[in-house]
């Protein structure tokens, strides 16, 4: 409304800001940016600004490539690791076409529209994404390398100062810019770390998500070290993952908790575990988008293999953690921090809505180590696995009409385009292993 506008314009003078970033998402979930001086702010909010998508991963339509950016007053944030004299804030965007109409390339524009058929039914969808990344050392070229900073473990102290401070760094910045920080922990492996923020309604987290990656790199960098969120930038040793814990919300109460049910866990909770088994195939292609996502999901490393589910076992898929009332929620763990949020959690929500709709009841829960089962033990559960590569998960998500559906046919046609891009050039590659592996034996 015009009062809106009006307020954030006072607000940004007050500020005083001098330049605004208006951030928006390609199909890859990687940010993009306009940058304009504060006095086209104005302008911005209430008419938007024009771009040029042509050149733009997963947008680009020659013939109408000319697109309007809207800036999403509730995103203003003031960048904290800016000077005082030239203070930065950012809007994130939705993307609308020439017609003024929301772009479906728009991965924001994918999970509002998948929201909203959440809404129809009365539910919030709340996403809590845990996401680890690696921190590694620069060399002299200033280029990235694979060389840790730290040889801390799983919740290790002060592994080292530098890899500590930069992570009290990144939480102090995240702070700063509104989010609720629960917890921060070196991970696993070597030079690995985890911080979690507090869960909430599924577009503002996925707006986070972008946020909490790009800070994290910037803050990284200006430290003289390389922040990634590759799936798997080192192999035999533990991935970074990005588990999401999702529930279900409705009129502020957490319908994933019936105190009266078996394990407490709705039925509702269970159709939308149903959901996310039936569809996690297809929804591998949004969670797991990378050719190297895939060297993350194999076993002995804490990542899911097999679709399953269970209250207590981590190399399940997906798992329901003890806390119960409102905190009662599934913990989808086959997904990576390279994921596009939006379209990750369109997806899931897509797949949950599917399983409630058509009560799809999910198979019983997994409750022994899935890794411990012999192939016929397993085959007699029903138990299936997730695709083994980007292409395949690409194949499974032509198949499934309700991801497909969820995501729009620009979005999918624009995605198998990626795959088979990426599978073109890895084929291309010669990789050291091989090689290692045949160059003396043959
Ligand atoms: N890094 C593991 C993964 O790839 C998770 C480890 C953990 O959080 N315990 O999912
Ligand atoms: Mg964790
Ligand atoms: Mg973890
Ligand atoms: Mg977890």
């Amino acid at each position: 409304s015009d009062q809106k506008v009006d307020e954030m314009l006072r607000q940004i003078n007050s500020d005083n800001v001098k330049f605004i970033r208006l951030q928006f998402n390609d199909i890859l979930g990687i940010p993009k940016n306009v940058a304009i001086p504060v006095i086209q702010v104005e302008k911005a909010l209430t008419e938007g600004i024009w771009i040029d998508g042509s050149s733009i991963e997963g947008f680009a339509r020659i013939d109408e490539s000319d697109m309007i950016l809207k800036p999403d007053i509730d995103t203003y944030q003031i960048l904290p690791w800016r000077s005082e004299e030239t203070k930065v804030a950012r809007f994130i965007c939705d993307v609308y076409t020439y017609g003024n109409k929301p772009f479906d390339g728009d991965p924001r524009s994918v999970l509002r529209k998948n929201l909203d058929e959440a809404a129809k039914l009365g539910y919030t969808f709340n996403t809590g994404p845990e996401l680890e990344f690696f921190v590694f050392k620069i060399n002299e070229k200033g280029e990235a390398t694979t060389e840790f900073v730290d040889h801390g473990g799983y919740f290790d102290l002060a592994p080292s100062d530098t890899a500590e401070d930069l992570r009290r760094d990144i939480v102090l910045a995240l702070t700063d810019m509104g989010f609720e920080i629960e917890a921060s922990h070196h991970e696993v492996a070597d030079s690995q770390h985890e911080i979690d923020f507090k869960y909430g309604d599924a577009l503002s987290v996925a707006d986070k998500v972008i946020t909490f990656k790009f800070a994290t790199k910037t803050l990284a960098l200006k430290s003289g070290m390389h922040a990634t969120f590759m799936a798997k930038p080192i192999g035999l040793i533990n991935g970074s993952g990005m588990h999401t814990h999702g529930s279900l919300s409705k009129d502020g109460k957490n319908v994933f908790f019936d105190p009266n049910a078996e394990n407490q866990l709705s039925e509702t909770m269970l159709y939308y575990i149903g959901g996310l088994i039936k569809h996690a195939k297809a929804i591998a292609r949004l969670g797991n988008p990378t050719i190297n996502s895939y060297k993350r999901l194999v076993p002995g490393y804490e990542a899911p293999v097999y679709i399953t589910w269970s209250a207590a076992n981590r190399s399940a898929m997906i798992r329901v953690p003890a806390a119960r009332g409102n905190s009662t929620r599934a913990e989808l763990r086959s997904p990576d921090p390279t994921c596009n949020p939006y379209l990750l959690f369109a997806a899931m929500i897509a797949a949950g809505l599917d399983g409630i709709k058509n009560k799809i009841l999910p198979p019983p829960p997994t409750d022994v180590n899935i890794y411990h089962l012999s192939e016929e033990e397993r085959k007699n559960r029903g138990i299936e696995m997730l695709p083994g590569s980007l292409i395949e998960a690409n194949e499974e998500l032509l198949k499934d009409k309700v991801i497909c559906d969820a995501l729009g046919p620009h979005i999918v046609e624009n995605l198998t385009k990626i795959a088979i891009a990426e599978n073109d050039a890895f084929r291309l590659a010669v990789h050291p292993w091989e090689v290692e592996r045949y160059i003396s034996k043959y």
